[in-house]
């Protein structure tokens, strides 16, 4: 009899947005009228920089042609942007990183929940709570995980994120841990976290041999100086930690797909013995062997981001959402909310005092916004809402208008 992996039904279903989907056509139903407003799902809305786009169009015409076509191309991503990505991401800014440790993907999510793959099944794991739900669920798919108990699964430590540690949690509460995932600024609740914060986490994962997982997904939205776009900005980094970027925040790459992982040369695990094994290799042969590259043409498209002028077009773009979050956050501030987030990240993270889906229903239903229930993210969530930024100037004004007249 064929057996299926039954770690997959110990996942709770994902219900938060299938759940928002349900609840928003029902009440689109029952108000045919009604403009719906979305600030719940963080994709992306304006389009791709004008330099990306020829970008594009001209690797189009490399294919079209026999000189210039491109076929099969290497699995850690062509030489052309990861040298760019290790230059302009990290060497100009004085940070340690080499085109050889850049492995090109088809976006963070995939990396994210693949890395997993190179460490044995027992080791265990830390996760903020609230938490992008990919570092759990891809644990609990591998079997690293108990049951799932009142929103919790047994075996995985939660690091609690809130008001009372300003959303960044403190290296004593993974002691014992192996890895632990960390992704500033945070996606779902905006916060950053200081230079002497991820120092601290450096240096405990130097001293008791863990990883740190660092999901680096919205630093191109850090404005405030000081506050690292690098986990290997910190002092020793190198040796413990993995680094996840994306090309779909900054860029708007989240239809087009493209990202990178860090993995330095001398990072190791240990084998059973004891015996130091480099997960640089051991990531190499991953992808070699399950993924066969991003696009040629994604690959040109990202490589235009770090033209003068494509630099200069996605940053107005992340001004432009960085801006819609200023706007929100200071007409939620005045309406006597605290808000986490908003000032170096898309998202805007809001103390709701209270229900968490009773707030959710009622800005649906009496002002017609979407946003996202925090609870949905982890038991740590509940009482906040997640606000995107990612929207038009228009509908972001119109929304506060409308919250406020609610409120
Ligand atoms: N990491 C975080 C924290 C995210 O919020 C997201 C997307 O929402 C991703 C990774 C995935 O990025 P990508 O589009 O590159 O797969």
């Amino acid at each position: 009899m064929l057996h299926v992996n039954e770690n997959y039904s110990k996942i709770r279903a994902s219900y938060l947005f299938t759940e928002i989907a349900h609840r928003v056509a029902a009440h689109q139903e029952a108000n045919p009228s009604a403009k719906v407003i979305r600030l719940g799902i963080g994709d992306v809305t304006e389009p791709l920089a004008p330099a990306v786009v020829a970008a594009m169009h001209r690797a189009v015409d490399d294919e079209s042609a026999r000189e210039t076509f491109h076929g099969y191309g290497p699995e850690q991503g062509y030489a052309f942007l990861r040298e760019k990505a290790a230059k302009f991401d990290f060497q100009d800014r004085g940070v340690d990183v080499a085109a050889d440790e850049i492995f090109v993907s088809d976006g963070a999510k995939c990396d994210c929940g693949n890395i997993q793959e190179l460490f044995a099944g027992d080791v265990t794991i830390a996760v903020g709570d609230p938490v992008y739900p990919v570092y759990v669920d891809t644990n609990v798919m591998a079997g690293r995980t108990g049951a799932n108990d009142g929103g919790r699964y047994a075996g995985l430590r939660y690091l609690t994120c809130d008001a009372s540690n300003g959303f960044v949690p403190s290296p004593e509460a993974a002691d014992g841990c192996d890895i632990v995932y960390l992704c500033y600024p945070n996606n779902p609740t905006g916060a950053v976290a200081t230079k002497e914060q991820l120092q601290a986490w450096v240096d405990w994962a130097n001293a008791s041999k863990a990883l740190i997982l660092f999901d680096a997904a919205y630093e191109a939205f850090i404005r405030t100086p000081g506050i690292p776009h690098s986990i290997y900005e910190c002092k020793g980094a190198r040796s413990c930690a993995i680094e996840f970027r994306s090309y779909s925040k900054t860029a708007g790459f989240t239809g087009v797909r493209c990202g990178y992982t860090v993995v330095p040369k001398g990072l190791v695990a240990y084998a059973a013995d004891g015996t130091p094994v480099e997960l640089r290799p051991m990531w190499t042969r991953r992808q070699t062997t399950k993924f066969n590259g991003a696009s040629y043409l994604t690959q040109r498209g990202a490589e235009a981001i770090y033209t003068p002028e494509g630099a200069a077009q996605a940053k107005a773009t992340i001004d432009f959402y960085l801006e819609n979050g200023r706007l929100m956050k200071e007409a939620l501030s005045r309406m006597g909310y605290s808000v986490t987030g908003g000032g170096d990240s898309p998202y805007l993270w809001v103390d709701v005092k209270g229900d968490s889906w009773a707030f959710f229903d009622r800005l649906l239903k009496e002002a017609n916004v979407v946003t996202t229930p925090g609870a949905g993210f982890g038991r740590a969530g509940e009482g906040y809402i997640r606000i995107s930024s990612f929207n038009s100037r228009e509908n972001v004004l119109e929304a506060i208008e409308r919250i406020g007249r609610v409120l």
